[in-house]
């Protein structure tokens, strides 16, 4: 019962809801019908500054508490692990701490950069990865914002990048995860075009089954405690909604600076580290 308290104390279980784990009969699963996917960039053995990097003992303790959530099975939403960019922390450090957990995730990869990018995996690298069980997606060839691009540089984005994962993992790859999670009609018709069936935003919401043809995300950022992070479980959804909130400002703030002026003051707020990967386009 001691987990189950924590929880409690952590918000998960709201006060008008009694704890009922003792009612579920022995080896049976209630998996509730609510998911809320989790976006996450690169792990780091230590502190970062960078605001998307999470140091791996905070990692830790976010996925001991999702292994509580599993084993309480009185929440009403479910976390879903993603992963955007494909840093090699991925394979590094996620992969075995999720595997020591038996949780699984999907990682979302910028094919161009596979191979070639310093920091970030290679191919025997992503098809470990692969054949250790965990899913795999697009997220561009170079991770362009696909509402700045042309109907060529779509087909390589979208086209290209699919392709060539399909090609080196031996695998069919059919979800994308749109950087910067930028995106509009004309970049979901080219998605469902380049043989997409669900693509990934990052618009904070939890999702209902059966997933629809887009998928909400919340990206978490290395500040996030786990307590906080308890929170988003809660059933009233009333963080959630908050984020939904912020997240609304944040696009209307993008329409009205752009996105040239808007990445530049994220930059200073988000404390990118200039020449590094996490200061570079890979954000978000
Ligand atoms: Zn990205």
């Amino acid at each position: 019962m001691n987990d189950l308290n924590e929880l409690y104390e952590w918000g998960c279980v709201s006060g008008e809801m009694p704890l009922r784990v003792e009612s579920i009969p022995e080896g049976q699963t209630q998996q509730p019908s609510r998911r809320l996917f989790l976006l996450y960039h690169e792990l780091r053995p230590g502190e970062s500054r960078y605001s998307y990097a999470i140091e791996s003992g905070m990692f830790e303790r976010h996925l001991d508490f999702f292994v509580r959530l599993h084993e309480a099975q009185n929440c009403e939403i479910w976390p879903e692990l993603t992963f955007d960019d494909g840093h090699s922390s991925d394979v590094e450090i996620a992969a075995p701490l999720l595997q020591s957990r038996e949780l699984t995730a999907r990682f979302f990869i910028t094919a161009g950069w596979t191979g070639k990018k310093p920091g970030y995996m290679g191919w025997a690298e992503l098809r470990s990865l692969h054949e250790a069980g965990f899913t795999i997606g697009a997220h561009g060839w170079s991770h362009k914002l696909l509402t700045h691009c042309s109907d060529a540089e779509l087909q390589t984005e979208l086209g290209r990048s699919r392709l060539t994962l399909e090609d080196k993992l031996g695998a069919s790859v059919t979800t994308m995860s749109l950087p910067g999670g930028r995106y509009n009609r004309r970049v979901l018709a080219a998605c469902a075009d380049s043989g997409y069936t669900q693509v990934y935003t990052s618009v904070p919401r939890a999702e209902s089954l059966p997933l629809g043809a887009t998928v909400g995300r919340l990206n978490i950022l290395g500040s996030m405690q786990p307590e906080w992070i308890a929170k988003l479980f809660q059933p009233d959804g009333r963080i959630l909604r908050r984020l939904g909130r912020r997240y609304r400002m944040k696009e209307a703030a993008k329409a009205l600076l752009g996105d040239r002026l808007y990445a530049r003051i994220w930059a200073l707020v988000s404390r990118k580290e200039p020449g590094t990967d996490g200061g570079g386009k890979g954000a978000e």
